[in-house]
């Protein structure tokens, strides 16, 4: 199936992870666990080779890379060279994260350039004098014998100010270009004069000692045992094929061949409605590419006594040539049930130290309403309109039309620009017959309230930490220096040191240290909550919005696109804007786009109205007045005040119905109801009970 991708309400796909076993590592599977154990090592060869000690002055080019990895693929020869390329695939991303990291850092730390020390208590004074006198100084990023003056923080404010510029001009991320600046310095090509230097020199080494190569080393756990998970996702090339003529193409592949496998499986678990059925099904060809000793039509039994698995994907073994693994994938009659719609999409491995689980992703995408019928997508009268307020607060209206929507209006109104849509709101108004059968506002203070406590709280503990860490780094490197050692030098517990004031500064050390664990744990939890609130209410709210669109049998939801700004990119209303997105913890976004899924998955159609001036109307009256809105209140010179977000609801709701409200064209957009002339608009409320008698019912 093809889909028309220009369409602005794209429809969206819901991936969800399904558990489809777990297996011990004995017979078949036994090799699994040398798999994880090359996966590993593997990994580690290939992060030394591509490790760069210093990306700011040798950024990691694609040549140094494929270098690299051909090097690393020599050297691990004996291990199969998919899983080799998988597991490099992975090892490349996460240093590519140390890296963004790494330059993060450094970016904040000229963001900040001017950032004082902690203040050394005076009992110390004598003694971080004599080992670490930087510590004395009053900025954190001054290096000893360098004496700033004002003007020469304002040389590092500049380069900032200029990133920011960029940034807000939208020629990329502001960081990107407060590290090109460092790197000039860094590398000599440029000179912000001897102090700046010597502060961006400061910050970078400081930087430098806080990177990190990603480490894959084995981590032993409580039980003594190596407990890193390998987490394969497998692709065509380490399944055994069962029909490789029936699949084309690269990714497609891997989806078309594991999509066969869980689609087979799916029709068997769900036309048995039973786990009593003992049979095996073979949905892979076991003796495929992989050369597989099994014999094909033998029930593979796994694990011995466990019959309850549906099929076995052969799996290539880690060492090439050798026999495939049988992976038993079985998916109970409940997910076959609850996924029936949806659509297999990988298989992923989660190798252990005892077991592999074996997990399955399933697609569902959303409803073709352009193309449900053959004449056409079905007709809209009836939707429900959200407007997402500022403050957290949601209004909905369902809203009845006597005319169904003008497909061809609503994809004309959907691709508004700013000035397109202002003419649209000021010249229109909602056709006659418009009813609004039901309005609801939710009021988001609780929730808001909640979640700035816990803002707070996060605030406060982070200043604790890093109030503490900071104390935990003087006290290291004090030591360290006192033993002629690198200052960013490992501090081990055990290793007391001899003299009576270091084992002092060493006991502190380790006395702050679970304190330090004890805040982290407790801003976690913080966020943790944050988390929770936010999928609690937001559930919640798309939860409602599904039962009303039910209980009204609304056709469609008509909400707001929320990827548009009001402001021009750059300018000063954008800037506000996207300040306040990032303190709404991209609330609104957050909340769209998770009922946007939820709606999807129910097969309710999504209209998106441009978001421009959608407050700055009462479309019932035709009054367009970007002035009306004071806060919460808009004021309507015919209908008087009302909730602008509720008021918002109804312009949303309206938007692909409305028509003008002169008889005489003032506009070459048309709308099916221009033809019929103006009409009042009158909602059921102001109409009385008669006219709405089809209706009285539902609300009875
Ligand atoms: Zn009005």
């Amino acid at each position: 199936m093809t889909r028309d991708h220009s369409r602005t309400d794209q429809p969206k796909r819901e991936i969800r992870m399904i558990a489809c076993g777990e297996e011990r590592l004995i017979g078949d599977l036994a090799p699994l666990s040398d798999l994880r154990t090359r996966w590993f090592d593997g990994k580690r060869a290939m992060a030394d080779l591509l490790w760069v000690e210093d990306p700011l002055i040798e950024p990691t080019t694609k040549k140094a890379m494929a270098a690299a990895s051909a090097e690393w693929q020599i050297a691990q020869s004996g291990f199969n060279k998919i899983y080799l390329q998988i597991a490099g695939r992975q090892v490349i991303d996460n240093i590519a994260a140390c890296h963004v990291a790494f330059f993060r850092r450094l970016a904040g730390g000229l963001r900040f350039c001017d950032a004082k020390n902690a203040p050394v208590k005076d009992k110390w004074r004598a003694f971080v004098a004599a080992r670490c006198p930087e510590r004395l100084r009053p900025w954190r990023w001054v290096p000893e014998g360098v004496e700033p003056i004002e003007a020469d923080f304002d040389v590092l404010r500049k380069i900032v100010e200029k990133a920011d510029q960029r940034e807000a001009g939208g020629k990329g991320e502001a960081a990107d270009g407060i590290v090109a600046a460092m790197r000039k310095v860094a590398t000599g090509a440029t000179s912000f004069g001897a102090v700046p230097d010597a502060i961006i020199r400061e910050i970078h080494r400081m930087a430098l000692a806080r990177l990190g190569k990603p480490d894959y080393a084995a981590v032993v756990g409580a039980k003594g045992v190596d407990d890193r998970i390998a987490q394969i996702h497998l692709d065509f090339r380490v399944i055994a094929l069962p029909a490789p003529a029936k699949i084309i193409g690269g990714p497609k592949k891997t989806q078309g061949l594991v999509r066969e496998v869980l689609d087979g499986l799916m029709a068997t678990a769900g036309a048995g409605r039973t786990h009593a059925d003992p049979k095996v099904v073979y949905l892979g060809e076991p003796q495929g590419r992989n050369q597989s000793r099994r014999t094909h039509g033998v029930p593979y039994v796994p694990n011995a006594g466990r019959i309850d698995a549906k099929a076995v994907i052969d799996v290539s073994h880690p060492i090439p040539r050798q026999p495939a693994i049988p992976i038993p994938v079985r998916i109970t009659p409940g997910v076959a049930d609850r996924f029936q719609e949806a659509e297999a999409r990988c298989l992923t491995l989660e190798i252990g130290p005892e077991t592999v689980k074996i997990l399955a992703a399933f697609a569902k995408e959303t409803v073709d309403f352009q193309k449900a019928t053959p004449e056409g997508p079905a007709p809209i009268r009836r939707v429900l309109a959200r407007d997402y307020g500022l403050t957290n607060t949601v209004s909905l209206a369902v809203l009845e039309f006597a005319e169904a929507m003008d497909e061809e209006t609503a994809k004309t109104a959907m691709a508004f620009d700013k000035t397109e849509a202002k003419g649209w709101l000021s010249t229109r108004q909602a056709p006659a017959g418009m009813k609004i059968l039901h309005q609801e506002h939710i009021d988001g203070r609780a929730f808001v309230a909640a979640m700035e406590g816990h803002e707070k709280d996060i605030a406060e503990l982070s200043s604790h930490i890093d109030g503490v860490f900071a104390k935990m780094h003087a006290i290291k490197v004090c030591i360290n220096r006192a033993l002629h050692r690198p200052d960013e030098a490992f501090l081990g517990e055990k290793a007391v040191p001899e003299d009576a004031f270091l084992i002092h500064l060493h006991e502190k050390f380790f006395r702050l240290l679970p304190e330090a664990r004890r805040l982290v744990a407790q801003r976690k939890a913080h966020r943790a909550a944050m988390a929770g609130l936010k999928r609690s209410w937001f559930g919640h709210l798309s939860n409602l919005e599904l039962a009303l669109v039910r209980k009204f049998s609304c056709d469609a939801v008509v909400r707001e696109d929320l990827s548009y700004t009001t402001g021009a990119k750059g300018s000063k209303e954008w800037l506000g804007k996207a300040m306040a997105k990032k303190i709404n913890w991209t609330a609104r976004g957050f909340y769209a786009r998770s009922a946007s899924e939820k709606l999807a998955w129910h097969g309710v159609r999504e209209l998106v109205v441009p978001s421009f001036y959608t407050s700055s109307a009462c479309v019932k009256d035709g009054v367009f007045s970007p002035k009306s809105r004071k806060g919460e209140v808009f004021s309507c010179p015919v209908c008087g005040k009302s909730h602008a977000d509720e008021n918002a609801a109804i312009t949303i709701g309206a938007y692909f119905w409305l028509c003008l409200k002169t008889p005489e064209p003032s506009s070459s957009l048309e709308s099916p109801c221009d033809k019929r002339g103006r009409g009042n608009a009158v909602s059921s409320q102001e109409e009385g009970g008669s006219a709405d008698a089809p209706y009285e019912a539902m609300f009875g």
